[in-house]
């Protein structure tokens, strides 16, 4: 569909208001609908309507925005001054800069907690830590599930760091979402519109990560699944793309990350660890991603790699992520940002 134009309306206007546009629509043979992107009404509509003066007692649009095709909630121009994602106390999207760090997988008890104390120690805003493993052999562990979710909200109450878990199926959202303070959908499942959906009416903050074989557009689409039920609390998330460069184990687009964030008001986070699979390279491509405009970032850390049962590989160690926090709050000082939750971590820097 074409000639879309979306109008959208202060935070505060009634229904009979947007009501009145509607019906306004409807008496001119213009096809429209209503929608909220979070607490903000959006009318979406089609017709010869758009195209002439509304009457005069219709209450005012905040914007009027012509969408060519079918990425409409998102857009940037619906909401220039970019959208705020609440994870727990984290604001991602207010200009700092937010990091996000544990390990790939909730291990056991002991192996959580003290990868998220290395997190709270070193200033992340975050934990971050999968429960459900999305595996690409059926014989590789599988996650701790609904057991890894408890551990994870000992965890929280044990630091105070909010947490971030992945959500497999659309029949345990409803279930996750009542535990953890946000939710990450995979790359494997970028897809699955089921799921999208069902975390777009969770209502809980939503990290969905790009398809390592999916197009900007279709990471636009697919967000917009979650969005359509009303659920603004979207961060897109590049975690690096299948090239034929197999040197790294997948290739970080790091232009889909301006592009992303110009073409929509949705905050974005990048995935350095997944992205090259390499911990020598998660720094530079870390201060790489900030640099590029990223609100976030989400990294594995780990206390005891060589252990790990997923993605040991490619964790970085307590103090090698401190180190890059240090250099993560210079970054963000010289390009006039804030890191998040951190102060003083560059001292780590001058005790090397
Ligand atoms: C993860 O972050 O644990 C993960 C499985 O990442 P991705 O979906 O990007 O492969
Ligand atoms: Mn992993």
């Amino acid at each position: 569909m074409s000639g879309l134009s979306l109008y959208s309306f202060a935070v505060d206007t009634p229904a009979t208001a947007t009501q009145q546009w509607l019906d306004h629509f409807d008496t001119t043979g213009t096809t429209a609908t209503l929608q909220h992107l979070g607490s903000t009404p959006v009318i979406v509509a089609h017709g010869p309507g758009t195209e002439t003066p509304a009457p005069d007692n219709l209450v005012a649009p905040v914007a009027v925005v012509a969408a060519g095709g079918d990425f409409r909630l998102g857009r940037r121009e619906l909401r220039p001054e970019g959208t705020v994602v609440r994870v727990g106390g984290a604001t991602v999207g207010d200009g700092s800069l937010n990091v996000f760090a544990g390990p790939c997988a909730v291990e056991n008890r002991q192996q959580l907690l003290d990868c998220a104390d290395v997190a709270e120690h070193y200033g992340a805003v975050g934990l971050r830590g999968g429960a459900f493993k999305p595996r690409t052999s059926p014989y590789s562990f599988q996650g701790l599930k609904w057991a890894g979710l408890e551990l994870l909200a000992e965890a929280r109450a044990h630091t105070g760091l909010p947490i971030l878990t992945e959500v497999l199926d659309p029949r345990h959202v409803e279930r996750v979402a009542a535990t953890a303070d946000g939710l990450q959908i995979g790359a494997r499942n970028m897809q699955n519109f089921e799921l999208l959906s069902e975390a777009g009416k969770s209502g809980r903050p939503v990290v969905l990560k790009r398809g390592f074989g999916c197009t900007v557009d279709e990471t636009l689409a697919a967000a917009e699944y979650i969005l359509a039920q009303g659920n603004d609390q979207v961060i897109l998330c590049e975690r690096g793309i299948r090239t034929f460069e197999h040197a790294t184990r997948f290739t970080l687009d790091i232009s889909a990350v301006a592009l992303m964030k110009q073409r929509s008001h949705l905050p974005v986070m990048v995935d350095p660890s997944h992205s090259v699979g390499i911990p020598a390279l998660v720094e530079p491509v870390s201060l790489a991603a900030a640099a590029a405009g990223a609100d976030a970032l989400l990294i594995d850390v780990h206390v005891a790699p060589e252990q790990a049962l997923c993605d040991g590989k490619q964790a970085l160690l307590p103090d090698d992520f401190g180190v890059l926090m240090g250099k993560l709050e210079l970054l963000s000082m010289g390009l006039s940002r804030k890191l998040a939750g951190v102060v003083g971590a560059h001292a780590v820097l001058a005790e090397r």
